[in-house]
């Protein structure tokens, strides 16, 4: 016997639905490219973005055909977001620090026939355009001016092209497995691989963003998503917002400390989320100014490892909570969120902080385990190291047209992490499986040791590689960029881990460099530091 209730599909153009019917007059603050403040209502945005996929169907767009986009958070971009996919198109978002061989790469790849450009990328677009074979329309996100004519011929205004649809179209109904957007991997190494989302993954990991115990976004939040629109969907949140009504402040081009702080206080933000070196300006703009972000109640970090110094910061200076998320371009991002149990509201703060600190928990979706080597499933005890895999609502199938199988182990996603899991399901990432020091046959955590060094005041940035050793094969070296006015030496450095990991896990040497290399996502580049540090350790002897 079957259920007898009502079968809709899960389309992202229902969550803008939403957004319209019952939030139509919420605001959506829009830092503009060329300057100044836009500003405009989820009411609004449904209206353009509606009219928007109409416009792009009479390009003759086919179902699924893919429309790209580089540009800033900005209230375009969010209509580009829901008019492609609302459309039955694939927005598929490209991260613009990518090198330009990498780019024509993705695009080909990806067979994108429209491109959504804000004016920052028109001399980008000019010099690769000839390369990108499926391209037939490239539409600028402001007013087409001469200049902007002259670099790229032919150019469609973004204004003119929303104006050209109907005004009363509406959205199609379509099977909700059906992509409804695609975004590549950072690709370290070998070329970008694409997760294609789908209407239904997409509204079930808006469910999850939205979750208590996960960023807990509401109709009272005023959120600003400071990571990027190209970065995993900027983690999902225009979607989620959307869901619950929230007023969203999309801060466009400059994400210096300066500019969000100025963000946060005037538009009273009360969640702002991006990777953690973003945080970092911001505490240096308000240490600098003594000014406080006091309508600012939670910042969702992720991305790379969150030091807890980062999180102590937060809570003890600006009286804001750090919810620790963990995720993957191959998971939506979404695959844990650190929040507090029941169970630990009895504990003393410091043991508070030391759960806060870990990557968190799954919300219900999805599922993590950890295998050795050999495919052994490993207990969950909080103890055990070992391979870290996912499966889940969310979770990626199979890459983008690709030939290769896809790399699961029977049916599970190898994250490519090294974790251990507790009795709740509580993450803590020890590495990336490629970042894992081997030292004389034990492995030495680097996430631990950077999290060590970035808590120490003369140290403004750090990370741990592991660098050959004649006796113990891999050693760790610290490199690490001083502080403003400070002028610590290789000794005071490491004596600063001393009483805090087992001796035998201290670094044996610290580099300074001026500043650490940095992928188009903000991770460090290890292998780049392996390259060039990996055998200092072998030539001192
Ligand atoms: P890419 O895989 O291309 O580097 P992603 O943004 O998908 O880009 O990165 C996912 C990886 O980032 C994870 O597998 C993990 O290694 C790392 N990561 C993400 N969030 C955290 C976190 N909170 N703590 C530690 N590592 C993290």
């Amino acid at each position: 016997m079957l259920g007898q209730m009502m079968q809709q599909p899960l389309l992202i153009s229902s969550q803008i639905t939403h957004a319209a019917r019952y939030h139509g007059d919420a605001e959506i603050v829009s830092v503009e490219t060329t300057g100044g403040v836009h500003r405009t209502t989820w009411g609004e945005v449904e209206q353009r973005s509606r009219q928007l996929a109409s416009a792009l169907l009479q390009l003759g767009l086919d179902h699924c055909d893919r429309a790209a986009t580089l540009a800033w958070n900005n209230y375009r971009h969010l209509e580009v977001y829901f008019g492609v996919s609302g459309a039955g198109l694939v927005c598929h978002t490209i991260n613009p620090r990518l090198f330009p061989e990498q780019l024509v790469y993705i695009f080909n790849h990806a067979e994108d026939k429209v491109l959504f450009i804000d004016k920052t990328f028109l001399p980008l677009i000019a010099a690769i355009r000839d390369k990108l074979d499926h391209l037939k329309h490239i539409v600028l996100m402001g007013p087409v001016d001469e200049e902007a004519e002259k670099q790229v011929p032919g150019i469609i205004g973004y204004d003119d092209l929303v104006a050209r649809g109907e005004r009363n179209f509406r959205w199609p109904e379509f099977d909700e497995n059906t992509a409804s957007s695609l975004c590549y991997t950072s690709g370290t190494t070998g070329n970008p691989k694409g997760a294609l989302y789908s209407h239904r993954s997409t509204v079930l990991h808006s469910y999850a963003v939205v979750m208590p115990d996960s960023l807990g976004l509401s109709g009272r939040d005023c959120i600003m998503p400071v990571v990027p629109m190209f970065h995993v969907n900027a983690w999902g949140i225009p979607y989620a917002a959307a869901m619950v009504g929230a007023k969203l402040v999309l801060p466009g081009p400059n994400l210096d400390g300066d500019s969000l702080k100025n963000l946060i206080n005037e538009h009273q933000v009360t969640l702002a989320a991006g990777v953690p070196t973003l945080w970092q300006g911001l505490i240096g703009s308000l240490k600098k100014s003594g000014e406080k972000v006091p309508s600012l109640n939670r910042t969702v970090i992720g991305g790379s490892a969150c030091p807890p110094s980062m999180i102590a910061t937060f809570r003890d200076d600006y009286d804001v909570d750090t919810l620790h998320a963990w995720g993957m371009t191959e998971m939506s991002p979404i695959g844990s969120v650190s929040t507090l149990l029941h169970k630990h509201l009895s504990l003393s703060a410091d043991e508070q902080a030391a759960v806060r600190a870990k990557q968190g928990r799954p919300p219900f979706g999805v599922a993590l385990k950890i295998m050795d080597d050999d495919g052994n499933d490993l207990p969950n005890d909080g103890e055990a190291q070992g391979n870290l895999y996912a499966q889940g609502h969310w979770v990626i199938d199979a890459y983008f047209n690709v030939d290769t199988p896809a790399p699961h182990r029977d049916g599970w996603f190898p994250t490519g992490d090294i974790a251990t899991l507790d009795g709740n399901g509580i993450l803590t990432i020890k590495d990336r499986s490629k970042d894992v020091i081997k030292s004389g046959g034990e492995w030495i955590s680097s996430v631990e040791l950077e999290n060590l060094a970035m808590g120490m005041d003369e140290l403004a940035d750090a990370a741990v590689i592991a660098a050959r050793h004649a006796k113990w094969d891999e050693r760790p070296l610290l490199i690490a960029v001083k502080a403003e006015g400070q002028n610590p030496s290789e000794q005071d450095i490491l004596a600063g881990f001393e009483g805090k990991v087992a001796s035998w896990q201290i670094p044996d040497a610290v580099v300074f460099v001026e500043q650490l290399p940095r992928n188009a996502t903000g991770k460090v580049l290890k292998n780049k530091l392996r390259d060039e540090f990996g055998d200092t350790l072998l030539n001192q002897g």
